[in-house]
């Protein structure tokens, strides 16, 4: 009932109570709530007088992980400017798209990601971007990049009304027609988000956490920055995932709380430095984006045997978790994802969208406050994806007597690769480009450290022969490296059913090469 009214308010709240914690720390710099608030106040300040960025604005963000990507989320969030965080792994051609598609009218770059902007503007392909941003060191071959550094002169803005149902962010999916959707949180969902993790995992203004996950995706972005604004915790910031560094950093910053995919897990305990960790102060541990085998969830038990171990499961469009286990550690329900977020509703259906018995596997459906508004200017994805205020998440899944919800398989056609999302059909739409490709399928196989990676089945065209290679390379150039199979087979049929639809489970389980 007392939330704040918007996400800058949420800010403005907690630096007011905890002026002198730390909130955001990255190679040796250490922002308190006052400093970090002090500087959003000038960011905002300058984007409105010198840039007139206004409300409903887009201003997307190519950027690693940073504190400048933290602060411009929320100065956007103070002008009401929609963020659209992009994911850095993209190449030209799938960034462009969404820069185009949500209409962006700034576009601030970190200078490690500076030649894809840099084509991207040669192909005039982002001609909507009207004012460029670089944050670091180096020299642009266009001169009209201007630094981040102006943003953070003195600056004081007029305020701006911004209510919690306005847009905060548009974060892209991928789509089954193969073209990315971009969801439309709103300040309500990521507050309802960030208050939901307090509520479940007990976190308060003692909580560090440190982020290797990007925050250009829900976990990072919600689970772990909007929430520690929310508490009036630590987040401790590394640029990308590895594996010493991160195990270093959480002994060295006292770090309380962590949140990962299964995958960076797996690469931690494998690890030969893991045994620091019976140093550290974790009490607290989150997973989530992908299905985390129970072996794994018996191995962190065993480490961090005074930890509570928590399942979330969500999606983009939930705005971070839709469902969270509670702080019980019950063996019979190891590989459940827990219990719906308060106020948030939950329902299994079958083929026919009645409601299944408890233990019956169907489409979970999923309503509340942190679901999304819709997707950015597209009608059609919007009616096939939202059914009565329910979101369809696509996932399969069941309810036991006590309303623990287990994600059984997935209806849709998508290979989760250590979380990052793959639609089958864009790779497929690719390679039907190759000139040497007749038909070809794309499924995801099971991976002991990533969880799934992607496997291509090919019937070449007559006569043709390829190389595995070939296809690899061909589809390196066009999408991002996480979505190249890993490997390629080729057959002289692809197996299909009575309706002529292609059986996929059968070609998960073909002998790869
Ligand atoms: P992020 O993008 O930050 O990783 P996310 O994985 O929650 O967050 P999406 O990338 O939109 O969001 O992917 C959502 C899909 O990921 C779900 O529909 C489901 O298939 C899978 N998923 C997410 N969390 C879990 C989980 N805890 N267990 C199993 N599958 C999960």
């Amino acid at each position: 009932k007392n939330r704040p009214k918007n996400l800058h308010a949420m800010l403005k709240e907690t630096a007011q109570k905890y002026s002198s914690h730390e909130v955001l720390v990255m190679n040796g710099n250490r922002l308190t709530y006052k400093e970090m608030h002090e500087k959003v106040e000038q960011i905002a300040g300058n984007l409105q007088n010198s840039l007139c960025v206004k409300k409903g604005d887009r201003v997307a963000l190519i950027l690693g992980n940073s504190i400048e990507f933290c602060l411009l989320v929320f100065a956007c969030a103070k002008l009401g400017a929609i963020v659209v965080p992009l994911n850095t792994r993209l190449r030209e051609d799938e960034l462009s798209f969404m820069i185009q598609q949500s209409n962006s009218q700034i576009l601030v770059v970190d200078d490690e990601f500076l030649e894809k902007v840099e084509s991207m503007r040669d192909l005039d392909s982002i001609i909507n971007v009207q004012y460029f941003f670089l944050v670091g060191n180096r020299t642009p071959n266009r001169k009209d990049y201007l630094p981040f550094e102006i943003l953070e002169q003195p600056s004081s803005g007029a305020d701006v009304h911004v209510t919690e149902e306005d847009p905060l962010f548009i974060m892209y999916t991928s789509g089954t027609t193969g073209l990315p959707k971009g969801a439309i949180g709103s300040h309500f969902g990521a507050i309802h988000s960030a208050i939901n993790y307090e509520y479940v995992l007990k976190t308060n203004d003692k909580t560090i956490t440190l982020i290797a996950v990007p925050l250009f995706h829900v976990t990072g972005l919600i689970g772990q920055l909007f929430h520690m604004v929310k508490v009036g915790g630590t987040l401790v910031i590394m640029r990308r995932f590895k594996t010493e560094e991160y195990i270093r950093l959480t002994v060295e910053e006292n770090v309380s709380f962590l949140f990962n995919v299964p995958t960076i897990y797996n690469m931690m305990m494998a690890h030969s430095d893991f045994s620091l960790y019976s140093y550290s102060k974790v009490n607290c541990i989150a997973y989530g984006g992908a299905p985390m085998s129970s072996e794994t969830i018996y191995k962190l038990k065993k480490y961090f045997p005074n930890s509570y171990l928590h399942n979330a499961y969500g999606a983009t469009e939930t705005s971070s978790p839709a469902t969270i286990m509670p702080q019980i550690f019950n063996e019979s329900k190891v590989d459940s994802v827990g219990l719906p977020v308060p106020v948030g509703e939950i329902r299994v259906v079958n083929d026919l969208d009645e409601p299944c018995k408890p233990g019956e596997v169907g489409e979970l459906l999923i309503k509340g406050p942190m679901i999304v508004e819709g997707y950015w200017n597209n009608e059609a994805a919007n009616q096939t994806s939202f059914h009565n205020e329910f979101w369809r998440s696509g996932d399969l899944a069941k309810i036991d007597e006590d309303g623990f919800v287990y994600i059984v398989d997935r209806k849709k056609d998508l290979i989760n690769r250590g979380g990052e999302k793959i639609f089958s059909i864009e790779v497929e739409n690719v390679l039907y480009n190759h000139p040497k490709v007749y038909e070809v399928a794309v499924v995801g196989v099971p991976d002991p450290l990533f969880g799934e990676i992607v496997k291509a089945v090919i019937v070449p065209e007559s006569d043709e022969t390829i190389e595995s290679q070939e296809i690899k390379d061909f589809v390196a150039e066009r999408l991002a490296n996480f979505k190249v199979p890993k490997l390629v087979e080729f057959v002289s049929e692809l197996p299909r059913n009575a309706a002529g639809k292609i059986i996929k489970n059968v070609l998960k389980n073909l002998q790869h090469h």
